[in-house]
């Protein structure tokens, strides 16, 4: 492929901001994309916020002070950078500061826990110097249980003795890469369970530059069936910076390898990164994969639907799709942004009018804001429950929700009442262990519990099956 003409019409922006339930845009989507070239859209310069400069951002002018300072104290702690991109197409100003994409990209001063916030607000106003702040930040961090599910210590593969950094490899099938120059994002989620790596508090350790590593490690493993890229976010990486890991991996010629999976939110915050000319060249490279025989999924975070609306998203998944790549969509289950069925069913609505699969729904990991952003077990799933039952078959592929925790991904398959007791039914969709996939098994009901090391087993038994063989969950 050479030039790339990724040709849409462009799109009535009130149809694309009706926020009704019927999604008047991707139905228009199949003839746009015969036209010609030459009808590209206007692809504005990348500009970040962070720390040292969100007082410029214009939409901010008219926001209280009080506001910003908030942003200054918890943005000192958890991560926060957002881009021109998602203050002038996704956040609504109108709305600030419940605004759910606003909530999404910029630090609430709820995040913190208050005595955290007094601390780093009194250092911020006696004017502090920044060695004093980051040491007291720093201390806080350690406090938000910054690597949840033993991610620095497990799952960290081995060849010939050597550890593999920048890769993990926890369920038989799929290995998870990171290359190095992928650890960041186009911009940052406050909910982040990688926060620590955007606020300096693990150095990259997860990060690899060697492709040939990866290499050797699937040779040796031909139970490996897919390679998963993710970071940070890769898509943040130039084409020819991924094609440096991609084309290697292409013609070592694995015959084990099935997919490449690439985890992104740069459809969400940098749509135009699949539409610049640097996008023409990641298009030809899709093309690359996929004409190899193998597949290639974007696994692709969305939280909100907000997020499917703009023209510049529409038009990237539609490219996308052009190459042969299919997208499927996950998200967390998060308060304060989108603990409502409703958004969740329009959310895979949108997504399989788009073309999407929807995949995963998450639960927010235990970590970094998390009491902020949790949602109880029976309270995500009734939501998952109300969602689904809204929804036609075609976007009922998703799953969840689900937990990654140490032994595995758990899914909250319900409540129910066995024998008298009332019980939290459970399963794993991944295990540690394969065998433990899809048995079910009962935790204690807890209508607060949030997380799985919080259940206790049902019927008065001291331990999980799955606890035997790892320990403590
Ligand atoms: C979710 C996940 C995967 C991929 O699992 P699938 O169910 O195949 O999508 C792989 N590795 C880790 C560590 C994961 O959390
Ligand atoms: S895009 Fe992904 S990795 Fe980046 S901040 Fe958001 S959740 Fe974290």
């Amino acid at each position: 492929m050479n030039s790339l003409p990724f040709p849409l019409r462009r799109i009535p922006r009130e149809s694309a901001e009706t926020g009704s339930n019927v999604f008047p845009v991707a139905a228009s989507f199949a003839g746009a994309l015969t036209k010609s070239a030459g009808d590209r859209l206007d692809i504005p310069r990348y500009k970040a916020y962070s720390l040292t400069n969100f007082r410029d951002i214009p939409q901010m002018a008219g926001l209280p002070e009080a506001l910003k300072f908030d942003i200054e104290v918890v943005g000192q702690v958890l991560p926060f950078k957002v881009n021109n991109f998602v203050l002038d197409q996704l956040i609504d100003w109108e709305r600030v500061p419940e605004d759910p994409l606003f909530v999404l990209t910029f630090p609430q001063r709820a995040m913190l826990a208050p005595a955290h916030y007094d601390e780093i607000a009194a250092l911020l106003k006696a004017g502090a110097d920044k060695p004093r702040i980051k040491a007291a930040a720093n201390r806080i961090q350690l406090e938000l249980n910054p690597h949840p599910a033993g991610q620095l210590s497990h799952n960290v593969p081995s060849l010939e003795g050597e550890p593999l950094a920048g890769m993990q490899h926890k369920y038989r099938e799929t290995v998870l890469f990171f290359p190095s120059q992928g650890q960041t994002c186009h911009a940052y989620c406050s909910f982040c369970f990688r926060w620590p790596q955007f606020v300096g508090l693990t150095e990259l350790k997860f990060a690899s530059r060697e492709v040939d590593r990866l290499i050797d490690y699937l040779r040796s493993h031909p139970e490996v069936s897919d390679v998963l890229f993710t970071g940070g976010d890769p898509m943040v990486m130039s084409t020819s910076n991924l094609a440096r890991y991609i084309e290697p991996l292409l013609e070592a010629d694995l015959p084990g390898l099935r997919r490449i999976r690439i985890g992104t939110k740069a459809l969400s915050y940098w749509p135009y990164r699949f539409l610049d000319e640097d996008g023409d060249g990641l298009m030809a490279l899709f093309e690359r994969i996929t004409g190899s025989g193998r597949h290639l999924a974007v696994m692709a975070h969305f939280n909100h639907p907000r997020e499917l609306e703009p023209e510049a998203v529409q038009r990237a998944i539609a490219r996308m799709r052009q190459t042969g790549a299919v997208i499927r969509t996950q998200s967390p289950l998060l308060r304060h942004i989108n603990d409502d069925p409703a958004r969740w069913a329009e959310m895979w609505n949108r997504q399989v009018d788009l073309g999407c699969v929807p995949y995963y729904m998450f639960l927010s990991r235990d970590t970094g804001a998390h009491e902020y952003f949790s949602v109880p077990l029976v309270r995500a799933w009734e939501i998952y429950r109300q969602a689904y039952q809204r929804v036609s078959g075609l976007c009922r592929t998703v799953r969840g929700p689900s937990m990654s925790a140490d032994p595995g991904k758990v899914q909250v398959l319900g409540t129910s009442e066995i024998g008298g007791e009332k019980v939290l039914q459970l399963r794993f969709l991944q295990g540690r262990n394969p065998d433990w996939v899809h048995r079910p098994f009962f935790a204690a009901y807890d209508e607060s519990a949030t997380w799985l090391n919080e259940l206790k087993p049902a019927f008065g038994e001291s331990r999980f099956f799955f606890e035997d063989n790892v320990g403590t969950a």
